[in-house]
């Protein structure tokens, strides 16, 4: 027997098995009115509601829904309510600027966009044939109770979500993930992280990042329950973590930073101690950093590796019963790794240090960029733009990237874009934008920039144009004047000559 392999199922076995337990408590303090806290029973209905609604507004299957939003219970509702019923959810970045998202609408052909209440503003020129700001009065629209929705047959080969992630194009490219991919990475990151019906999850991560790795499914199917937190603050996910009882917190390296920072100043016993574990990816985050986490904090440290494109989950370092006997710093170091691959994912290494990966969690394809897609599954293989080794014990280590994008705060920033806005200024004639390191974000955007002749401009006035046209984490924190770039002989930008100097310090860039 082959049944297909949806969404639907982790919401159905949430409402079938706990049907009366609380699945989710909504971010209180938030500008829309919350929903909740909302039963699984509660969440079923919605998701449902939702699907009767695009129903009604004539959002056919296999149409594009895209929702623009910081953590909300709405959000965490529409990735059932929409991919749960044959339409594709588009969760965009929320801190893309008006023309950023444009282009993600656009470019999805979504007919449907949802607007979180304190974005509308800004948003007000981004449009879709219907188009609605989230809250109490579009709930009305957007949650059809009176109405049972349209059966959708299921198809695990359909696109679930298509995630836009910024790469080494100057637009970002949609990741098309299906049904079968999402399932996969949620079942196997559920089952290696032992997600069960005892989780609590704290939403620290951005829900449209990835589909939040895909815990929202993994939680969900197993009736743990769901804290959405909008904000990311280190006192207050402590503060979360005693309020609720969290076991279980993703993040990058800079959500954990902030967490650490804020435990300096916390009163009496760290929440969590013994009982919360916390996955972090994005970036390799430093061997201290882990032991801190482990000895200051008392959570277990668990590290993966992955990209949008893999669903993500391609390598999980969590301590093995190895390690037990091991002192502090010399575990760390073991846990800095990225990981030994996950249940059904291959990983190998190909002649230039790339890391390559094979496996179901691995992405259809870019939407409507076929040669891309072609070149990124080459061969049979996801190239992952990646370098990295594999050691004696089969753990992929991640020493370096090939593709030429910066990650700040777990954010991919493209450096081709924010060269492509720099020369759009008058005084630029050439300009090289590198990633360089930076305590709180792990990586900061510096552009190095020669005048064109007889030009003045200043440092502030080339970041100030940034801002105008770019998301404001993309923008350089640093220009550097300089007489001239390094470059071949072909004449293209030695980047990593211009970013060597930068990275003394560090192993990995
Ligand atoms: P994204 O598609 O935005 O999730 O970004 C994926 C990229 O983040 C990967 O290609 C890596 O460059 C980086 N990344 C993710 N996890 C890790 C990790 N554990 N160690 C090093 N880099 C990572």
């Amino acid at each position: 027997m082959r049944v297909p392999l949806t969404v639907r199922d982790f919401l159905d076995r949430a409402t079938l098995v706990y049907g009366d337990r609380c699945g989710i408590v909504d971010e209180p303090d938030q500008p829309a009115q919350p929903l909740g806290p909302l039963t699984y029973r509660d969440v079923g209905k919605l998701a449902a509601a939702q699907a009767a609604a695009l129903d009604a507004l004539g959002v056919g299957f296999g149409e594009r829904v895209a929702i623009v939003s910081p953590n909300a219970a709405r959000l965490l509702v529409a990735l059932f309510g929409v991919s749960g019923w044959g339409r594709i959810l588009v969760p965009v970045n929320f801190r893309l600027n008006a023309e950023e998202i444009a282009y993600i609408v656009e470019h999805s052909g979504a007919t449907a966009l949802l607007v979180d209440p304190e974005l509308d503003e800004h948003l007000q020129g981004v449009d879709a044939q219907h188009r609605f700001v989230l809250g109490a009065d579009s709930d009305e629209v957007l949650y059809r109770r009176d109405a049972e929705p349209r059966p959708w047959e299921p198809d695990e080969d359909a696109t679930a979500t298509i995630n836009y992630t910024s790469g080494t194009t100057a637009r970002p490219k949609g990741v098309q993930l299906t049904h079968r991919n999402v399932w996969l990475n949620a079942a196997v990151f559920g089952w290696q992280l032992g997600v069960n019906d005892r989780d609590v999850y704290l939403h620290t991560l951005p829900m449209f990042h990835c589909n939040g790795w895909g815990m929202p499914y993994a939680v969900t199917g197993m009736g743990g329950r769901h804290i959405v937190l909008r904000k990311v603050d280190g006192a207050e996910i402590l503060r979360r973590i005693d309020e609720h009882g969290v076991t279980a917190l993703n993040g990058a390296p800079t959500v954990i930073n902030m967490v650490l920072d804020a435990a300096r100043d916390w009163p009496g016993d760290i929440p969590g101690r013994g009982r919360v574990r916390v996955t972090v990816a994005g970036a390799p985050p430093p061997t201290q950093t882990i032991e801190r986490i482990e000895t200051e904090l008392g959570w277990e440290f668990v590290q993966i590796y992955g990209l949008t494109e893999t669903a993500p989950l391609l390598t999980m370092n969590r301590a093995r019963a190895e390690l037990d006997d091991l002192g502090p710093s010399e575990r760390a170091a073991r846990l800095s790794r990225a990981g030994a691959p996950t249940l059904g994912v291959r990983v190998c290494v190909d002649d230039e240090g790339e890391v390559l990966a094979r496996g179901n969690v691995i992405m259809d394809g870019y939407w409507a960029q076929p040669e891309e897609t072609a070149r990124a599954l080459d061969g049979g293989w996801f190239h992952t733009g990646d370098g990295g080794t594999i050691d004696d014990e089969n753990y992929v280590v991640i020493s370096d990237r090939k593709k030429d994008v910066i990650i700040s705060g777990g954010e991919n920033v493209s450096s081709i874009e924010v060269e492509d806005c720099l020369f759009s200024h008058a005084a630029v004639a050439e300009v090289a934008v590198i990633g360089v390191p930076d305590e709180r974000w792990g990586e900061t955007v510096k552009a190095l920039v020669v005048l064109a002749d007889g030009a003045t401009v200043t440092e502030g006035e080339l970041i100030d144009h940034c801002r105008v046209h770019l998301a404001h984490y993309k923008c350089p924190t640093s220009v550097e004047f300089r007489d001239e770039l390094a470059r071949t002989a072909t004449g293209k930008l030695q980047k990593f000559k211009l970013r060597a100097p930068y990275w003394t310090e560090q192993a990995v860039r």
